[in-house]
């Protein structure tokens, strides 16, 4: 032990000038590695690359097919673009495929699908298509299908370029390369591109219950977009046993991430994807990939041709063309069966490089035998350090349980922090200065966290200075008790069955390599000499937190322009920020306590933090940019007309009506003050029927801006109308039946409402929900536009026969 320095000296610091360098190293680490791979495409392949290589996926020829289809304009159910124009356009290609594919091997069965039904209980949809092309070899014996779906309508006003319609050209393009190969192909793949998603999921779910393959489809791939282009993302996925994800890891360029699908679960991804019906109506497993890159143009008319990065078709195309070819072959599709047990898995990719993926019992047992293993590690380094400090092992026990205590407080104080920020900023009426420039998320909500992770346990170290511990072996406690947290907070989720907790672990498992890396070397024991192990084990949890941060950052920044302003968008925001910076600094920040002018360099952190904060509130913090990251509100010339059970007019009114996507209806408020009129809600309707619903309905958004108006709107197409065609007198007593017809519009949203006196005891919807006390329906037709029946049998109870007993709206 001769070489050690004597007890009570303290160890000489590094000069100041290293940290400036330090954090240089992980901000280059970051743009250098992070930010490629993120946005990392593929070249795309061209007509000529066809030439060399015959099998591969062209994104040239998916490009054009792509120009065409969001050529034709906006896709919108039953408008003659998406029922007519898209639906030739997608069959010419098909056919096309079909004439020119290898006719010795393949045989492609086409079907255009013309679908009615109810959905959801209260979602009426009428001749909705799907467009199916069957894609087998022409020996084939087997019955089990592979399903790739994708959706060529698109929402009012946008191209729907990236949602769906690249994903429309990548699936034509791996039909017209896989029938043009000479196989093998074991078991058909069903192509299905359905015209009605948007309306909510309603051609996938006329297609899972009522066309004669669904039952035979066993895998799905489900392919859609909340962005536009980067990299498809597998988001959701749940099989029998691992065997689809062991495909999944064999891609070219592998995205994925279980934690998306959790959060997708909860709910804080406000939207739904044709996946659902495949899994719960139809039993499928299989995969859900969408891009998520550019989520400020989702659904807007800068969805657009020109905006979409026509390298993700490359991405996508040679991912999806690869999982095709393996699961057509694919020895697990002989035996498998609908509703079989379905499990979920932790699967991640790494920077796009490899996979990842294990079972969820693996998950708790590794989980498990990390922490314990940490856990264990640090009760070796405990022993250690008490035998090198010649203090009995109470004292540094008692010594690290005080040091645990500090970084419980500095992680709440700056996650306390980031909180406040993030509500005072919104108080001031400055949320989401982040959505165009997403850099002021770092000085605004991850540097609060910094400084607390760094000031108080250097207070500490100044504080205790003549401790007879050396600063090494003091700031290894503060590193041990950031491990213990993190051990806390892995095993607390794990038992919550919280399947993201495998983050924690991923950290907790770097820092015990790091630890028994030290303890073998007996690096602990020479000074600053363990930080070495420290800082070469937190490069690839640096890497791999910081490239999961940036896209969840990419996916919800947009999201908060358009869920609502209910809730404050910047706490959201705030949330990762603290998850993150905890798990990408906790380790490191310590190591800032071996330089010189420690405290200094830690306000630092805090000076950023002001620096942002006021550069967020000046011109720079405006959320929106044109084009690119626009507002979201909802602007309507709306005219509300209410009969009278013998058709007079009760009241007519007409306005402009607006109502938020975001936290700032404000901004969008100067758009009706340019109206040059103040603004109030309706008052005709808190007396009627419609407005007392509980979910939010037009005329009834909570903040909505009202503008009455004289003139009612232009309505370029036929009005809904509803006809009486008969009243019969039933045997039942007391009970009358009616039949409406009902036509107009392809969107027409009704709303039935019996009266006291009254009761429905049956009709041709639903008949599960007649006790519901809210009946909304919502309507959609596709091709078929013919008036829609329906009958009500009402019983009543009253004798005045001048009673209105039922009302519809
Ligand atoms: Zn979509």
């Amino acid at each position: 032990m001769g070489t050690q320095a004597p007890l009570h000296v303290q160890h000489k610091k590094l000069d100041w000038f290293y940290a400036p360098c330090f954090t240089a190293f992980w901000i280059v680490l970051y743009m250098a590695v992070v930010l490629q791979q993120v946005n990392h495409l593929p070249t795309p392949l061209t007509l000529q690359d066809e030439f060399t290589q015959p099998d591969s996926f062209i994104t040239e020829r998916a490009e054009n097919v792509l120009l065409n289809l969001t050529n034709l304009g906006p896709r919108v159910v039953g408008s003659e673009a998406n029922e007519v124009e898209a639906v030739t356009l997608i069959l010419d290609q098909v056919f096309k495929v079909q004439n020119e594919m290898n006719q010795d091997y393949f045989d492609i069965e086409v079907d255009l699908q013309v679908v009615s039904g109810q959905y959801m209980h209260t979602s009426l949809y009428h001749g909705v298509q799907n467009i199916l092309a069957k894609l087998s070899a022409k020996n084939n014996t087997s019955t089990n299908y592979l399903l790739i779906n994708s959706h060529f309508d698109s929402t009012p006003k946008s191209p729907g370029a990236s949602d769906d319609g690249a994903m429309v050209a990548v699936m034509l393009e791996i039909l017209r390369v896989m029938a043009n190969s000479k196989g093998p192909l074991e078991h058909p793949i069903v192509f299905l591109f359905n015209g009605a998603e948007e309306d909510g999921l309603l051609a996938s779910y006329g297609f899972t219950t009522q066309h004669k393959w669904a039952k035979n489809c066993k895998v799905i791939i489900n392919l859609d977009a909340a962005g536009s282009g980067g990299r498809e993302i597998l988001f959701q996925s749940i099989s029998e046993s691992s065997w689809l994800m062991n495909y999944y890891s064999k891609v070219t360029h592998p995205f994925a991430n279980a934690v998306l699908e959790e959060l997708f679960q909860f709910g804080l991804v406000p939207s739904a994807t044709d996946f659902r019906n495949f899994r719960d109506y139809g039993g499928m497993q299989g995969f859900d990939m969408a891009y998520i890159q550019n989520g400020y143009v989702y659904h807007t008319e800068f969805d657009s041709f020109k905006v979409y990065p026509k390298a993700s078709l490359q991405n996508t195309g040679d991912n999806v063309l690869s999982l095709a070819k393996s699961l057509g072959n694919a020895p697990e599709m002989r035996n498998i069966n609908n509703y079989g047990n379905m499990e979920h898995f932790i699967f991640f990719d790494f920077l796009g490089w490899f996979m990842v993926h294990y079972t969820m019992n693996t998950n708790l047992i590794v989980n498990i035998l990390v922490c314990v293993a940490a856990l264990i590690a640090i009760v070796i380094s405990l022993c250690w350090i008490s035998k090198r400090a010649d203090l009995s092992l109470l004292a540094i026990v008692a010594q690290f349980m005080l040091t645990t205590f500090i970084q419980t407080l500095s992680l709440a104080l700056g996650a306390a922090f980031s909180i406040l920020i993030s509500y005072v900023m919104d108080v001031i009426g400055c949320s989401m200065t982040w959505f165009s420039n997403n850099w002021l998320i770092c000085g605004l909500y991850f540097c609060p966290v910094f400084f607390f992770l760094g000031i108080l346990p250097a207070g500490f170290l100044e504080y205790t200075k003549k401790y007879a511990l050396p600063l090494g072996l003091r700031i290894q406690l503060f590193l041990h008790s950031h491990c213990l947290i993190l051990i806390v907070l892995t095993i607390s989720l794990t038992f919550l069955n919280i399947r993201s907790a495998f983050m924690f672990m991923v950290a907790v498992f770097f820092y015990a390599a790091a630890l028994i890396g030290n303890l073998i070397t007996q690096l602990h024991n020479k000074g600053s000499w363990f930080a070495i192990p420290v800082i070469v084990s937190q490069i690839v949890p640096f890497l791999y937190f910081s490239y999961v941060a940036e896209y969840l950052y990419f996916i919800f920044i947009p999201v908060t322009g358009r869920n609502g302003g209910a809730s404050n968008p910047d706490l959201l925001i705030a949330l990762i920020a603290v998850i993150f910076a905890i798990l990408l600094s906790g380790f490191l920040i310590p190591l800032y306590l071996l330089f010189r002018r420690t405290r200094s360099i830690i306000l630092c952190s805090l000076g950023v933090a002001i620096l942002f904060m006021i550069l967020a509130i000046r011109p720079i913090g405006t959320p929106y940019t044109p084009k690119l990251a626009p507002q979201r509100y909802t602007v309507q010339h709306a005219n509300q007309l209410y009969h009278n059970a013998d058709g007079s007019i009760r009241s007519n009114e007409s306005a402009i009506y607006l109502y938020q996507q975001d936290r700032h209806i404000d901004i969008a408020e100067e758009v009706i003050v340019k109206f040059k009129a103040a603004h109030e809600t309706s008052t005709v309707c808190n007396n009627e029927a419609t407005c007392q619903l509980d979910r939010p309905s037009i005329f009834y958004t909570p903040n909505s801006l009202w503008l009455p108006v004289n003139e009612p709107p232009g309505i370029p197409y036929e009005r809904p109308v509803l006809t009486l065609t008969a009243k019969t007198i039933m045997n039942t007593p007391n009970t009358v039946r009616y039949n409406y017809t009902l036509t107009g519009p392809d969107h027409m949203m009704f709303f039935i409402e019996p009266k006291t006196s009254a009761k429905i005891i049956n009709w041709s919807f639903d008949k599960t929900i007649l006790s519901r006390k809210e009946l909304v329906f919502t309507f959609v037709h596709g091709k078929n536009n013919d008036a829609f029946e329906f009958f009500i049998d009402l019983e009543c109870h009253s004798n005045n026969t001048n009673t209105q007993s039922l009302e519809i709206v």
